[in-house]
């Protein structure tokens, strides 16, 4: 079967590879008919994620169900099916707590021997461990490109939104308007959030903000802290939400935030950074981290797609075969593109 897979820094190559084979009864095959480009295969292509040269990447999937093990129950062969980007045990510590992002024995597709070994998704054919977890069914009705995003990007802006703790009239600041900035704003406006200010320096993605329900502001042509105040009565926001993974974002996040308000940085931090903590101090500020519980919110982010209510379509801008993967990677890489999806 063909695969993409991590050469150097820079370069992606399709390669033909084994088939996968069933290991444990609670395995899955898939036979991918959609698999997504995401920022965090960027960090694999720029070589900052250690990973061997000739390992499959990609983690973001949709397909059919092509084998499953005595032990899959939830999903069968021939089943349209999504995948979460990481699987997730069920019985340890965290799992039992809901926390399937931490699970003791998590393994994140396409992301080399560091994040589990598993093998990634931009390919023909998946190894899907601890299936039951991992898959959902499509509902009926739904579109491979939008059912793609329930595993990662919309779980994602989910995370940000419901774990920040965002109630009904609450004000948002969302911070960076890549795919999980946008599907944030979505996430917010439909949580009943109001104001939702959305900020960055990209027009389209200001623009498509906008259209989302959000009030957009241009992060140097505009003043972000000014325009917040304008629209809280001077007081911040109640959350604002960094998913950006820069310094400056967060920092920026914080000072947007209302006194006892909180943050939320769901973007991608690897190196330590500076915190103002006397400013979190002062303002007796929540600060929450880390990347999405998907496995915990996938359903209910399926329900909100099927319905409408969160709809990422706009997000796509461009559907290329999984051949192209390298003029893809590159495509992607000069940010041309909000989310490109390969199709084998
Ligand atoms: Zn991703
Ligand atoms: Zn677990």
């Amino acid at each position: 079967m063909r695969a993409v897979t991590f050469q150097a820094p820079n370069e992606v190559r399709v390669e033909e590879r084994p088939e996968p084979e069933l290991l444990a009864s609670d395995d899955a095959i898939v036979r991918i008919e959609a698999s997504g480009i995401c920022g965090s295969d960027l960090h694999i292509y720029h070589g900052r994620v250690q990973i061997a040269p000739g390992f499959t990447i990609g983690h973001e999937f949709v397909g059919t169900v092509a084998a499953a093990g005595e032990g899959v129950t939830r999903v069968s062969e021939g089943d349209r099916v999504l995948g979460c980007f990481h699987t997730a045990c069920g019985t340890c510590f965290f799992c039992l707590r809901g926390d399937y992002h931490k699970c003791d024995e998590m393994r994140t597709f396409g992301h080399g021997a560091v994040l589990g070994n598993l093998p990634g998704t931009q390919a023909e054919l998946a190894l899907v461990p601890r299936a039951n977890l991992t898959l959902r069914r499509v509902p009926e009705g739904l579109s491979d490109e939008v059912a793609l995003f329930a595993g990662d990007v919309m779980g994602t802006g989910f995370h940000a939104v419901s774990a920040a703790g965002v109630q009904p009239g609450d004000s948002v600041a969302v911070l960076g308007l890549g795919p999980v900035g946008l599907c944030a704003v979505q996430v917010a406006v439909a949580a009943g959030a109001s104001p939702v200010i959305a900020i960055d320096s990209v027009p389209a993605r200001l623009e498509m903000a906008r259209r989302f329900g959000a009030v957009a502001v241009h992060l140097t042509e505009e003043q972000p802290r000014e325009v917040v105040k304008d629209l809280t009565a001077k007081r911040g926001v109640d959350v604002a939400i960094d998913a950006v993974g820069h310094p400056d974002a967060l920092d920026l996040a914080i000072r947007l935030a209302r006194k006892a308000g909180t943050v939320n940085a769901i973007g991608v931090y690897i190196e330590p950074q500076k915190v103002h903590m006397g400013l979190v101090w002062i303002k007796a500020l929540t600060l929450k981290s880390g990347h999405a519980n998907v496995i915990g919110h996938v359903d209910r982010v399926l329900g909100m797609l099927a319905a409408g209510t969160l709809d990422p379509t706009p997000l796509v801008s461009a559907h290329m075969p999984l051949d192209d993967a390298p003029e893809a990677y590159r495509l992607y890489d000069r940010r041309e593109a909000l989310k490109i999806v390969l199709t084998p």
